[in-house]
């Protein structure tokens, strides 16, 4: 059975580009998919055993994970929430955490639960109002794109209204977990897109939810690296030769999906690396890279938002670098700036084409 939500438009009001809402993947093993898998458009993952239900991600503010309830609640009937997994520390995967059943438990890797202490909730609330405050205001040009563009990445969500709810368990390495009948692992692949990224396999019906390892149809976004363990990670998903892959943003994913952004990262980490130590600041280096006829000759040139690139070029650089690893809040609003900056430099050069 598919239930599709009568999703006609991301949250971000653009036309929906695939069917949102849950989708029976496997038997007992749900996706919930949040078109068009924007900023805040994470899907969630269901496997629902003989009187019990696994979760795996709980959105980025309360209605969400609240609409994404109603849509499950017919398989939820008589299998409640008793497991909530996290996949990674991002907001989006765990904010919704407190409208999860009280008596659920909730599990994620110990480097995502240090992390996820990191992530500012509040300060993310209010830059969200300010941005819609000064969104009204006569602003110079620079600040002005900025501030709209801040006010339409968070505005659709509420902030203020989150409720923290931190894990109550967590492993490092893997962690095999028994829901009714079902038998699921926990594999921690981290750090890449995050400190503690996990991917969850359903043993028995050979489903793979891969939280943010997968971006499906958009540039990944590499906050910590390095591109090897992303590398590994997506090999793993290969080698179980999986019936289906539910990716943490983005429609449904192929082997194909997997396979072009492992031949992605390679690049990244082979430019990237070749850059760095030819003295090329990162904006450059990524700005080079999305010039270069490797990119434009792709298919990821036809992934939305190449800019994010810039990310993962700064992390390879830390990484040639031996810097520490672990990225500074400043660090990631600057890198931030800088996508934003490449974005309007790459359509206007794509316009002149
Ligand atoms: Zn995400």
């Amino acid at each position: 059975m598919t239930v599709n939500a009568e999703v006609e438009h991301s949250l971000h009001g653009e036309v929906a580009t695939y069917a949102g809402g849950v989708h029976e993947v496997a038997d007992g093993c749900l996706a919930y998919l949040q078109p068009n898998g924007g900023l805040g458009e994470a899907n969630v993952g269901l496997v629902v055993g003989d009187g019990a239900t696994l979760i795996i991600d709980t959105c980025w503010d309360h209605a969400q994970a609240r609409r994404m309830l109603a849509a499950a609640a017919p398989w939820l009937h008589g299998n409640p929430i008793t497991t909530v997994v996290n996949t990674h520390s991002n907001g989006d995967h765990w904010w919704g955490n407190a409208v999860m059943p009280a008596a659920a438990t909730v599990i994620t890797s110990a480097a995502s639960r240090a992390a996820m202490g990191r992530e500012n909730r509040l300060a993310i609330a209010a830059m969200t109002t300010a941005a819609g405050l000064a969104a009204r205001l006569p602003l110079p040009q620079a600040i002005r794109s900025f501030v709209t563009d801040a006010h339409a990445e968070f505005g659709p969500f509420d902030f203020w209204r989150v409720r923290p709810r931190y894990p109550d368990r967590t492993f490092s390495g893997s962690l095999r977990l028994t829901v009714g009948n079902r038998t699921v692992d926990l594999v921690e692949v981290g750090p890449a897109h995050t400190p503690g990224d996990l991917m969850v396999f359903d043993r028995d019906r050979n489903v793979v939810f891969a939280g943010d390892i997968l971006f499906i149809g958009q540039t990944p976004i590499m906050w910590e690296g390095p591109a090897r363990n992303w590398i590994d990670a997506l090999r793993l998903i290969l080698d179980t030769r999986p019936a289906a892959i539910v990716p943490g943003h983005g429609p449904l994913a192929t082997e194909t999906d997997v396979t072009d952004l492992v031949s992605y990262f390679e690049w990244l980490d082979d430019s990237a690396t070749r850059l760095c130590r030819n003295g090329i600041p990162p904006f450059d280096a990524a700005a080079q890279m999305l010039s270069s006829d490797t990119f434009t000759e792709s298919r990821w040139a036809r992934w939305r938002r190449p800019e994010s690139l810039l990310a993962g070029v700064r992390a390879t650089y830390r990484h040639v670098r031996g810097h520490r690893v672990r990225i500074h809040p400043l660090d990631m609003i600057a890198t931030m700036r800088g996508i934003q900056k490449l974005g309007n430099r790459f359509a206007k050069d794509q316009r002149r084409q």
